[in-house]
């Protein structure tokens, strides 16, 4: 029994508004693994949702937890007041942060946790004299949300056109390469050299007036991009050689999704902020962090008299109470469960294997994949855009799945067990028959 009569109030966002509502696709519940729809089908929820549900749906913990909190203490400011919950929720998540990154700005989402790393930047470089530096160095196919901030430093086109002027900004090279890491398994093992034009672009532009380069150690949105072997490391070595801060976004890659808490620890390199959101609070209510390294904090603090704002930046709903909850129990939840190492054990290798079997599938082009995140590319043989046709195909076959042009991503909850993956892989080898 609906609720409404029209669709036509909501405009929905990154959506075919006109198409769905014609053949609308409404989720009705979920649990673990699997949404259930309006029309009765269970559908294997191969995405998190988006990115984000990675110990799965319906926990009951984290739903207790919020509501507990919400009879307590619901909301007050979090400018010039405090609570208990939002201190005790950041120096928890401190202790899964890499060593030199233990101070949280808290944000609502990750586009907002990108805009105050960005900002945050900007106050270090000004606070310690070097306000010349204003640049940022983003990279093609990069997504770092939806702002003017983020479009900025991201690297999609449809997402920044029309949008302009955006901040002084430049772009390194993104790292896909198919001719030469076609269906390899982990980090690719050719592209080291991308990390160079990082040197060229600070020779360019002169390492004086750049102040951050922000990077997704694994690209998500842009169609699951993986950093080729040594590349992220060769980032921070020249980041640290001109004195330029490196901001890793980890809005996906964090809590666990590459088989450890961050990237960062995965590839053992240390950048100097983390943007961080969705399984912040396993996706149930909205909150995005920004860790920051020690120094940028007392530098931004220390540069301000006594008794003022030292930085001009917070949203109303900073460390919400409610938020803060659900991100409290998450993390119970993580830790007990061992969800931030599964990633890399038997279940990381299960899922691999299974996914590279779709090699000499037709119309598959690349499987590429690192911990519980991968991507299947297809090419089409007239060269049309298949990804949205497959995307629906699999919908209809009970698989939920994310299409990035004609790559299909998958970021299944870190629950995930070896019956599903069957269930993921048989339903694409099929459609691939079927199709091409
Ligand atoms: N940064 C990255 C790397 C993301 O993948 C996303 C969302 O997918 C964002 C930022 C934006 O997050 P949000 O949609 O919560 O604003």
């Amino acid at each position: 029994m609906k609720n409404y009569q029209s669709m036509d109030h909501f405009w929905m966002p990154f959506t075919a508004n006109r198409a769905f509502k014609n053949a609308p696709r409404i989720i009705e519940r979920a649990e673990g693994v699997w949404l259930h729809n309006d029309r009765g089908d269970k559908i294997l929820d191969a995405t998190a949702g988006l990115w984000c549900v990675n110990a799965g749906h319906g926990r009951r913990q984290i739903a207790e937890a919020m509501g507990q909190q919400a009879m307590k203490l619901d909301y007050t400011s979090p400018f010039n007041l405090g609570h208990d919950i939002g201190f005790e929720f950041a120096e928890r998540l401190v202790k899964y942060t890499p060593e030199n990154l233990n101070r949280v700005f808290f944000a609502n989402s990750g586009s907002e946790a990108v805009e105050s790393a960005l900002k945050i930047a900007l106050a270090y470089q000004n606070a310690r004299g070097k306000g010349g530096k204003y640049r940022f160095i983003g990279r093609e196919k990069a997504y770092h949300g939806v702002n003017f901030g983020g479009i900025s430093v991201g690297g999609l086109t449809p997402n920044r056109k029309g949008f302009g002027p955006l901040l002084p900004v430049d772009h390194l090279p993104h790292t896909l390469d198919l001719s030469r890491n076609a269906f390899s398994k982990g980090l690719p093992e050719h592209g080291i050299e991308k990390a160079l034009e990082l040197e060229n672009l600070v020779q360019f532009h002169g390492a004086e007036t750049i102040a951050a380069v922000i990077v997704e150690p694994v690209s998500g949105a842009g169609g699951v991009v993986l950093p080729p072997i040594g590349y992220l490391k060769k980032l921070r070595e020249i980041c640290t050689r001109h004195d330029i801060l490196l901001i890793f976004d980890e809005v996906i890659t964090g809590w666990g999704r590459l088989g450890a808490p961050f990237a960062s620890q995965k590839f053992d390199v240390e950048p100097d902020m983390i943007t961080s959101a969705k399984g912040i609070t396993n996706g149930v209510a909205p909150m995005g962090a920004v860790f920051v390294r020690d120094e940028i904090y007392d530098t931004v603090v220390n540069a301000a008299p006594e008794g003022t704002i030292e930085f001009f930046h917070g949203y109303t709903y900073s460390a919400h109470p409610v938020s803060c909850a659900a991100g409290l129990a998450t993390l119970d939840i993580y830790e007990s469960e061992g969800l931030l190492e599964r990633a890399s054990g038997e279940i990381g290798e299960y899922f691999e294997a299974a996914l590279h079997s779709l090699k000499g599938e037709p119309g598959i082009v690349d499987v590429r994949n690192c911990g519980l995140v991968a991507a299947v590319q297809y090419a089409a043989p007239d060269g049309s855009l298949v990804g949205p046709k497959i995307m629906q195909r699999c919908y209809e076959k009970g698989l939920s799945v994310r299409a990035v042009g004609d790559i299909i991503a998958f970021s299944p909850p870190l629950i995930i067990e070896k019956e599903h993956i069957d269930q993921i892989v048989d339903t694409l080898g099929s459609i691939a028959r079927e199709m091409f």
